[in-house]
C-alpha cells in the first residue's frame, strides 16, 4: 500500500524545489561516540538548518506546489512549534499570509519566534487536536490552505532530501537513527535513504510515554494516546485517526522503532553540548541518547539526525548543570 505514496523521484524533485532557499547542512564524525559504540558514528547537524529545524524543508518545498490564487489566499498550519516557524518563515520569503495554531502545551519562546516571523497565531485548546480543529474551521470559514506537519506527500518529499544529503556524504551508511512523532521526517529519510543504499537500517526513536506512532504500529492502525510532558516536546502529538501517508509509509520502511526514558533522552541533550558543542533539543536528542543507552543494535557507519535546537535556554541549562553533578562520579573522558 504504501509503496508508491512518496516516491524517490518525488523527493529528487523537492530538492531542485528547495536548492538556494534551504541549508544544506554539514555531517560530521563524532569521535567521541565512535570510539564508545566501536563503529563511526556520525552527525547530521540539521539543528543548524534555518528557522532551527529541519522543518523548513518540507514547508518550503509545500508552498513551492502552490497555485499562484492559492498564494494568494494564505497557508495555516497547527504546529507544536517548528513546523509554523518554518512555514511562517517560508510564507514571509514568499510574501504569503501564514496562520499558525497551537496548543497551550507549546513552550512560550516557540510561540514568540513564530511571531516574530510574521505570522498569525492563534492558541488555542491544551492539545494539539485542539488546535488541528481550529485549523481546519480556518480552511472552511477563510479559504486558507491547510499545510499540515507530516501527512502530505510534498512535506514527506521535503524532509526526504534530507536522507538524499546523508547518502550523498556518507555512501556506505548501514544505520540512520531518526526522531519520530508524526513520522514526515521517518517517512522520507527512509524513503531516500533505501532508494540509494538498500543495506541500511532507518531506526525510529521516540520517548517511552505518549509515542502515537509506536503505539499505532503496536495497534496496526491509528491510535490516539494521551498527550505528556516530555523534554521531546517537539515529538508530542498524534499521528491523525485517518491518517493517509506517513502510518503507511513508516510501517513499510522502518525497520524498528526505539523508546527512551526522560533522563536518556537529557542524557543526549548533555553529551551534545558537552562533546560536541552543540545546543540541541530534546527531540534532536534522541537519537544520541539511545546510542548513550545502549539501545541500539546496528553495524556502522551511523548516521544520527541533529533535527533541532529549539530549546528554551534555561531548559538547557538546567539539564546541562544536572549532568554535571552526575558527570564528578565518572572517569575523565580522554
Ligand atoms: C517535528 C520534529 C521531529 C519529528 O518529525 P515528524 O515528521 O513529526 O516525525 C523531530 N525533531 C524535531 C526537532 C522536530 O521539530
Amino acid at each position: 500500500m504504501a509503496m508508491n505514496l512518496v516516491t524517490i523521484a518525488d523527493i529528487e524533485k523537492a530538492r531542485e524545489a528547495i536548492a538556494g532557499k534551504v541549508a544544506r547542512t554539514p555531517m560530521v564524525q563524532s569521535v567521541m561516540l565512535s570510539d564508545r559504540i566501536g563503529v563511526p558514528v556520525w552527525l547530521k547537524l540539521e539543528h543548524r538548518q534555518n528557522t532551527g529545524s529541519f522543518k523548513l524543508r518540507g514547508a518550503t518545498n509545500a508552498l513551492s506546489q502552490l497555485s499562484q490564487a492559492e498564494k494568494q489566499r494564505g497557508v495555516v498550519a497547527a504546529s507544536t512549534g517548528n513546523h509554523g516557524r518554518a512555514l511562517a518563515y517560508a510564507a514571509q520569503s514568499e510574501g504569503i499570509r501564514a496562520v499558525i495554531c497551537m496548543s497551550r502545551l507549546v513552550p512560550k519562546n516557540k510561540v514568540d519566534e513564530i511571531s516574530r516571523l510574521g505570522a498569525e497565531i492563534r492558541i488555542i485548546g491544551k492539545s494539539q487536536d485542539d488546535a488541528q480543529d481550529e485549523a481546519e474551521r480556518l480552511v472552511r470559514d477563510d479559504g486558507l490552505i491547510m499545510v499540515p506537519p507530516f501527512d502530505n506527500a510534498h512535506i514527506i518529499a521535503g524532509q526526504g532530501t534530507l536522507g538524499l544529503e546523508i547518502v550523498e556524504d556518507l555512501p556506505d551508511v548501514r544505520a540512520v537513527l531518526v526522531p519520530l512523532s508524526g513520522g514526515g521526517l521517518a517517512s522520507g529519510i527512509a524513503r531516500a535513504v533505501k532508494a540509494k543504499q538498500a543495506n541500511a537500517k532507518v531506526i525510529g526513536v521516540s520517548m517511552q510515554i505518549g509515542a502515537a506512532m509506536h503505539a499505532s504500529l503496536a495497534a496496526g492502525r491509528p491510535v490516539l494516546v494521551e498527550e505528556t510532558e516530555s523534554l521531546a516536546d517537539s515529538l508530542g502529538g498524534g499521528i491523525g485517526l485517518d491518517n493517509q501517508f506517513t502510518f503507511w509509509m513508516v510501517r513499510e520502511l522502518l525497520d524498528e522503532v526505539i523508546l527512551l526514558t526522560e533522563q536518556e533522552i537529557a542524557d543526549g541533550i548533555a553529551h551534545a553540548y558537552r562533546y560536541e558543542r552543540e545546543v540541541i533539543e530534546g527531540a534532536a536528542a534522541v537519537g544520541i541518547g539511545a546510542l548513550l543507552a545502549g539501545k541500539v543494535q546496528a553495524e556502522g557507519p551511523i548516521a544520527i539526525i541533529l533535527s533541532g535546537r529549539n530549546i528554551d535556554m534555561d531548559q538547557h541549562k538546567r539539564i546541562i548543570s544536572a549532568d554535571k553533578a552526575a558527570e564528578s562520579t565518572e572517569p575523565c573522558p580522554a
